[in-house]
């Protein structure tokens, strides 16, 4: 997914019932992973597919949940929704990754990127391939969604 994790979160976020924190959270939550392209680009030099790195791991933030929730259950209860938003939208981020760039569901015990859709490198660069493949319009949809919340009005 190239363009809709931010408007993916605005609507997860607006189609959770209301709560303090949430929208943050999940806006946060929705693109934290692909923050670890500053990682590939200015350390790996591209050598490695983003979608390997520890933020793209859903077993890793499975853990990271089982840990920190139950903490956070016990200990600071007013926190507990907004962090049940940001695993949210963090898997909403994954999931939506999964349709044309391939995730690592199955790690840690194996290093395939499962993907719904082999995206094919049909243009000289492949950001030209994605916006130009079927699945864009996914991506299209989201912001479309998200617009049209927007516009019905703010009730976050
Ligand atoms: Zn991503």
């Amino acid at each position: 997914m190239l363009t809709a994790h931010l408007p993916s979160g605005y609507v997860l976020a607006r189609l959770a019932p209301k709560g303090r924190w949430l929208m943050p959270a999940a806006l946060i939550g929705a693109v934290l992973p692909d923050f670890d392209m500053l990682w590939f680009h200015f350390v790996d030099h591209g050598s490695i597919h983003h979608h390997r790195y520890w933020v793209h791991v859903p077993a890793f933030w499975a853990a990271v949940a089982a840990l920190a929730l139950p903490v956070l259950a016990f200990f600071a209860r007013r926190c507990l929704a907004p962090a049940v938003m940001f695993f949210a939208a963090l898997l909403l981020h994954m999931l939506l990754d999964s349709i044309g760039g391939g995730i690592l569901w199955g790690a840690p015990f194996s290093d395939r990127l499962y993907t719904l859709v082999e995206v094919p490198a049909s243009q000289p660069h492949w950001v030209l391939s994605f916006l130009l493949h079927w699945t864009f319009m996914l991506e299209l949809g989201i912001w479309g969604w998200a617009f049209y919340l927007w516009r019905k009005g703010k009730r976050v």
